[in-house]
């Protein structure tokens, strides 16, 4: 596998909906203004105001260092989206061990729920990364987005009124 070049978030889009990574693979700005977005930034800022360093690496992850620990912690708002969001912290650990040679573990934070879920990174985890990885390469060179297919996140999704009108 060559270099990595994509992030977390086209990760946990990956398991959600196909159409969705093209469309923010290819810079389309979704409604801001979805109550959605509003709600994920709000609870992003309380929980961590004084848990938390936020730090970017090489553009490619943005990660939650949890203090003291070699830990890589993600925050959700529920655990509905839950292999969504432990395939992106996998994303992460495996991100962090091949290209920084560093094993981490992962957390995942679900506060609204007062939720901790441990994420390792196993050689079945690490085999689904790098094929998640190699389809989501796929669905970037596409020249148009995969066709919109209705699914319960339709309702919540930013890019709704590009899918259905
Ligand atoms: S509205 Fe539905 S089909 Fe369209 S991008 Fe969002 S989740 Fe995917």
């Amino acid at each position: 596998m060559g270099e990595i070049n994509i992030g977390g978030t086209l990760i946990w889009y990956y398991y959600i909906c196909k159409r969705e990574v093209w469309l923010i693979g290819h810079g389309i700005e979704p409604d801001q203004e979805n109550d959605y977005i509003l709600l994920g930034k709000h609870i992003h800022e309380i929980f961590y105001q004084s848990r938390k360093k936020e730090l970017g690496i090489d553009n490619v992850i943005k990660i939650d260092v949890l203090p003291g620990r070699m830990v890589i912690g993600e925050i959700k708002k529920s655990s509905k989206y839950l292999k969504s969001a432990k395939m992106q912290v996998a994303f992460y650990l495996y991100y962090m061990k091949r290209e920084k040679g560093i094993d981490m573990q992962g957390l995942l934070l679900i506060p609204e729920e007062r939720k901790k879920v441990k994420v390792l990174l196993t050689p079945e985890v690490e085999g689904e990364i790098e094929e998640a990885i190699r389809n989501i390469e796929k669905i970037l060179e596409s020249e148009r987005p995969p066709t919109a297919v209705r699914i319960p996140y339709c309702k919540r999704c930013a890019y709704k009124d590009m899918c259905w009108v």
